[in-house]
């Protein structure tokens, strides 16, 4: 979708840390983390928020969320423990309208997350 910041990342149009890409969904760093891991899971596909979500996005989010669990692997996190956050809509305080996971680990930030 044009003007969609997390489109043109997606489509290596603006620059992002990318950690992982897969065939449906990245990973990359958060430009201004609230943890001292703190990742974004993003679908490829344009999603706005939760709310867009249907039954054909099922497989997709059971990816994502399996690339949580590999995150947490990966970054020795699987046993200290770690957040799986989806913003959704203005009260919800989600800021970028396409539809991500916030992957967070190691000390948060207070009332953050
Ligand atoms: P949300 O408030 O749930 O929509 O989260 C949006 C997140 O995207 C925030 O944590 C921002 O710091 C992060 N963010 C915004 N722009 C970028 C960018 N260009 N690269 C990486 N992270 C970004
Ligand atoms: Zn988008």
């Amino acid at each position: 979708m044009r003007d969609c910041i997390f489109c043109k990342i997606v489509a290596k149009k603006i620059p992002a840390e990318l950690i992982r890409e897969a065939a449906e969904f990245i990973v990359i760093k958060d430009i201004q983390p609230k943890a001292p891991v703190h990742l974004l899971i993003i679908p490829k596909k344009h999603i706005p928020s939760m709310n867009e979500v249907t039954e054909a996005d099922r497989q997709l989010l059971g990816q994502m969320l399996e690339e949580a669990k590999r995150l947490a692997v990966d970054y020795g996190l699987s046993g200290r423990g770690y957040k799986v956050v989806i913003n959704c809509g203005r009260e919800g305080g989600q800021m970028v309208p396409h539809v991500h996971f916030h992957f967070l680990g190691g000390q948060m930030v207070p009332g953050l997350f």
